[in-house]
């Protein structure tokens, strides 16, 4: 009988020292680099890297690549009490290689890529020297691929890809693509499209601008590339995985990604609870602490059951992980998680905004911007909706109907069954 909450003596002390490196070294940073993926600012090029080294120091570095790639090979329950530490700090996942796109990219590459492109791209990308972007979704629409029109049409050793590309977060940055494009029109929907590497500087390429998030000023800040392709010459080895398979490759990283994605806000969810706590401590009005007003009781109190409960299913969902080692059978856990995690960053960040009155809609403080921030988590790798029908049916594909009208758990049903089963020891036995 395995069933055990406590961490390896071991990690823990890794964890330890986690902790205080990036409450040290990572939060401050993120006070000053404006955006910790762009290697051309200055800035961030002073501070970021000497952390990197390290990292790498200490062993702590990429650590959820598996061994095929050079990485530790920790196992999902290592991660994740690792990411939701890194989960705190906004440039913590860089400082110890473990980024988003760059994560899912490498899987993609190291997968699917020839050796050369391994060695132009997936090296530098391990080792933070470039980053990548993933072009896929599309203006007209990103949570239904059937409607992706960007196409690649063969040209001798070449494809040429045409069309328009939506929210690819760091085109501008990046100096490679993975772009998705219909290749096989005519071939049934989800065997259309087809994934290729393209070099950043390939010519017919034009990010038409950078989309910046609610809480960024118009005309800067953004990331959100909005990229068009205009017969961009690709050669064909650049194709990623079998013509026509690009869900497939695409599974590559999504079932990672969004797993770790949620390990991260549990760290984050943390840190705004604190800040709720420190608040209702802290603040006085007619007469006692907020902390001593019931509805921020409740709002305490709620913050921290729906935590905990988001923070153990994304536990066991790693755990699950590591004992199938197939994202397949654990679909179900992490589209939950996918889901809850959305509505817990919503609504623990809703309540931080509310106990800081108007300070907490300012931006002296990041309510605003974890808003902002559930509703992306809510969004990117599949909008909330679409993960909570895939647990439907997954959960509902177990169920049977019942035998007739009244369901199996009918009482007169199950009293009746229970009647059958005991009758010879109730035989003469008076009952009312
Ligand atoms: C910050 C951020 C970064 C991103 N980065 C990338 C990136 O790097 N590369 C990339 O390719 N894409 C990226 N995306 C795009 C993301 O994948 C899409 O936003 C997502 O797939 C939804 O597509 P859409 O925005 O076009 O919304 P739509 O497809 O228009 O959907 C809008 C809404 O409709 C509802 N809806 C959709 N489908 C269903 C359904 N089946 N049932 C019920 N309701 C439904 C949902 O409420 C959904 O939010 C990013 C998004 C964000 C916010």
């Amino acid at each position: 009988m395995g069933w055990n909450f406590a961490t390896d003596p071991e990690w823990a002390e890794q964890l330890a020292w986690v902790a205080d490196f990036v409450r040290e070294e990572c939060e401050p940073i993120d006070l000053i680099v404006k955006e910790s993926h762009d290697l051309n600012d200055p800035v961030r090029q002073a501070l970021i890297p000497p952390l990197q080294e390290i990292v790498k120091q200490r062993g702590l570095w990429a650590t959820h690549l598996g061994p095929h790639l050079g990485g530790p090979g920790y196992g999902q329950v290592k991660l994740a009490l690792l990411n939701e530490i890194l989960g705190r700090s906004e440039c913590a996942p860089i400082v110890f290689g473990s980024h988003a796109p760059d994560s899912g990219n490498s899987e993609i590459l190291a997968r699917y890529g020839t050796p050369e492109l391994k060695q132009r791209y997936l090296e530098p990308l391990l080792d933070n020297r470039i980053i990548s972007c993933f072009s896929m979704t599309e203006p007209q629409g990103g949570a239904d691929p059937k409607v992706f029109t960007t196409s690649a049409v063969p040209d001798g050793d070449h494809w040429v890809i045409n069309g328009e590309k939506w929210y690819s977060s760091f085109a501008s940055m990046a100096s490679f693509l993975i772009v998705m494009v219909v290749t096989d029109p005519e071939a049934p929907p989800y065997q259309r499209h087809s994934m290729f590497v393209v070099p950043a500087e390939t010519p017919g390429i034009t990010v038409l601008r950078d989309v910046g998030l609610g809480y960024q000023p118009l005309g800067g800040g953004g990331r959100e590339g909005y990229v068009r392709y205009e017969n961009v010459r690709v050669p064909a080895d650049h194709m990623l995985g079998p013509r026509g398979g690009a869900f497939a490759v695409a599974q590559t990283r999504l079932g990672g990604g969004r797993i770790h994605h949620a390990m991260r806000t549990v760290g984050l969810v943390r840190r705004i609870f604190d800040m709720i706590c420190e608040r209702a401590v802290s603040r006085h009005t007619q007469g006692g602490r907020l902390a001593d007003k019931q509805m921020v009781q409740e709002m305490v109190a709620d913050s921290w059951m729906e935590i905990e409960a988001f923070r153990l299913l994304t536990l066991q969902t790693a755990w699950k992980i590591d004992q199938y080692d197939d994202y397949k059978a654990v679909r179900a856990d992490i589209s939950a998680v996918k889901a809850m995690m959305q509505k817990v960053l919503h609504d623990v960040s809703a309540r931080a905004l509310q106990i800081h009155g108007s300070l907490g809609t300012s931006h002296e403080m990041p309510f605003v911007q974890y808003l902002t921030e559930s509703f992306v988590l809510g969004l990117a790798d599949g909008p909330t909706e679409v993960h909570k029908v895939t647990l439907a049916r997954l959960l509902l594909n177990g169920y049977s109907p019942a035998p007739d009208v009244f369901p199996s758990e009918h009482l007169l049903r199950l009293r009746a069954a229970a009647e059958r089963k005991f009758a010879d020891r109730l035989a003469g036995i008076p009952r009312d």
